[in-house]
């Protein structure tokens, strides 16, 4: 029989939880293949092969989107060629402000010969392109007869730039024409 103490410390002594002790780990048994372990390995190759799957799914997706993004830059790129052949289709080629007001018309051209020595008449408001073997019906590119969507062929783009007070360009020459071009004040930076 416990004496009880008047501190009742034996009291608290009893009521002090038995510390606990980890239940010893069950020895590893080696690794056997039964029914289970068959059923786990199933489970896993399907969990894997879903993956694969949505993965798949997922590169298709992406690769339908990358389609549509491609067919939809074309369709830009077609829209804006479009709109440039309108824009050439309409323009005069003249530039515009007092002389169109007196009837005095001044082309907007000039001419430009590429290294190459091709050479060119390109308008200025439109950016439409004459090559030398343009006719009014076709324009030639890259060998091929294509339909001239502007009033001009090189006939007429030439005859117009001759009128014209724009000074034709070259690839080769440089532009600079004068020792004056160079800034005579040039500042210079000290620490
Ligand atoms: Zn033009």
């Amino acid at each position: 029989m416990w004496e009880q103490r008047k501190d009742g410390q034996a009291d608290k002594q009893l009521e002090t939880p038995a510390p606990v002790v980890p239940a010893p780990a069950p020895a590893q048994q080696p690794q056997q293949i039964t029914p289970d372990t068959l059923g786990a390995l199933n489970v896993l190759l399907q969990i894997l092969a879903k993956k694969e799957e949505r993965e798949a799914k997922l590169e298709a997706e992406r690769q339908r989107r990358d389609e549509a993004r491609d067919k939809q830059r074309e369709q830009n790129a077609k829209n804006v060629g479009d709109k440039e052949k309108l824009r050439q289709a309409r323009c005069d080629h003249m530039k515009g402000g007092k002389n169109k007001l007196a009837n005095r018309k001044d082309p907007a051209l000039y001419q430009h010969t590429y290294i190459n020595a091709e050479t060119v008449i390109k308008c200025l408001i439109c950016r439409m392109v004459w090559k030398t073997k343009d006719t009014t019906e076709y324009l030639w590119r890259n060998g091929r007869k294509i339909r001239n969507h502007t009033k001009w062929g090189w006939e007429e783009a030439y005859a117009w730039l001759k009128s014209s007070t724009n000074q034709p360009s070259s690839s080769e020459i440089p532009q600079r024409t004068s020792a004056d071009d160079v800034p005579k004040d040039a500042e210079i930076f000290e620490d």
